[in-house]
């Protein structure tokens, strides 16, 4: 991260009491450079300084506040059932947030008059000034050139591999501003990283249950971002032993193959063709905590194979906490508090007492908030 954006971190956790010292100590930056890194902060007018009269003996301490008006930033979270968006000022809180049905893909025009709608919408009904306006960020269930700013694909709303859709240099075009793009395993680990119960935590490791199934890495405080066709950290495709079904990525065996949404549902109707209840994997999980036996015995197996796929991703990243999200994931859902069991027949007690297990605070737009800090990231730094 910058400097900027390191003594902007520093100041906006100071909740306005942070000093020079203060902002020292959180970053580590050499007193000099923290010092003009400040300055130039002032003279932008992103940050301002509280006069407070002298205590006792020496000079004042002079207390910095985030001026939250001075920028702000909008992140887009294009999931496979839902886009969402949110706005945010400097201090990092939410002005506005929405939700629309991602739109089935049919081509790069109807897709980007999708986008510059829902952009359009969301600084129309938040009020911002354009000339605000500092970035975008946007999350993508599926693979993105984040170099490049490239939607490759996002076959969960059908948009097929090798689409390439330019949607950093398009909307750049249209708003004029800095617009940065990656998937969704990177946004989510970015907001829980910043803004989420276990911020700062330098080994984290985020897993949504959802229609996909995803997870994202913070490794020794470095977000590990996937590039297209090299997925790093990503849990959905791991092989399950057992598992024989066919995944969309064309591999045999994948997580996302059997846990996945849809393929719960698919594995519902195979085996229990007659239950027209089992709709979505959400009718699957109450009926389960109903208990519903064949329910039971189609979570229990799924319980098996995530706590399989959670198991290897903690022996490969050693997480200090684990952060749940997705419409899979409730404290009182079946499958979520069976998959937790699970994990506890596998790991030895003392390796599971040091991880933190949770469900995301953030909830549903913690991928388009991760978006957003991404965005800030690379363009604040840049520029100021
Ligand atoms: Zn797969």
């Amino acid at each position: 991260m910058s400097v900027a954006v390191q003594i902007m971190d520093a100041i906006r956790h100071g909740k306005g009491n942070a000093s020079k010292k203060d902002i020292q100590e959180a970053t580590g930056i050499a007193w000099g450079t923290m010092c003009k890194g400040v300055d130039a902060l002032l003279g932008g007018g992103y940050v301002f300084a509280r006069r407070e009269k002298a205590q006792g003996r020496g000079r004042p301490v002079i207390p910095l506040c985030v001026n939250s008006d001075a920028a702000y930033y909008v992140g887009l979270d294009i999931g496979a059932g839902f886009t969402r968006t949110v706005v945010c000022n400097l201090a990092f809180n939410t002005i506005y947030m929405n939700e629309v049905e991602t739109p089935h893909y049919h081509g790069k025009e109807p897709f980007m008059a999708f986008l510059f709608d829902t952009v359009d919408t969301a600084l129309r009904e938040s009020r911002i000034e354009r000339e605000r306006l500092d970035g975008i960020g946007i999350s993508v269930s599926g693979n993105v050139d984040f170099e490049d700013g490239v939607i490759v694909s996002g076959r969960n709303f059908g948009l097929p591999w090798n689409e390439n859709v330019p949607v950093a240099a398009v909307l750049g075009d249209r708003y004029g501003v800095g617009v940065y793009a990656v998937t969704t395993q990177a946004a989510a680990p970015a907001a829980e990283y910043h803004f989420g119960t276990m911020a700062g935590c330098r080994n984290l490791l985020t897993l949504g249950f959802g229609v996909g199934i995803g997870s994202g890495v913070v490794s020794e405080g470095q977000l590990l971002i996937s590039r297209p066709g090299r997925p790093v950290g990503h849990i959905g495709h791991m092989l399950i032993s057992d598992n024989k079904r066919v995944c969309v990525c064309g591999f045999r065996g994948c997580l996302e193959a059997y846990s996945g949404g849809n393929s719960l549902v698919q594995v519902a109707h195979e085996r229990f063709p007659a239950r027209t209840d089992f709709t979505d994997a959400r009718a699957i999980d109450l009926a389960a905590g109903a208990g519903d036996a064949d329910a039971r015995s189609i979570l229990d197996t799924a319980a098996v194979y995530n706590a399989a796929g959670i198991a290897s991703m903690i022996q490969l990243y050693v997480p200090d906490a684990i952060i749940f999200g997705g419409g899979q994931c409730r404290e009182d859902g079946y499958l979520y508090r069976r998959t937790l069991e699970e994990i506890r027949n596998i790991l030895p007690r003392e390796r599971l007492e040091n991880i933190k297990v949770s469900i995301t605070t953030l909830g549903k737009y913690q991928s388009a908030l991760g978006a957003a800090r991404l965005a800030y990231e690379k363009f604040f730094g840049e520029t100021k």
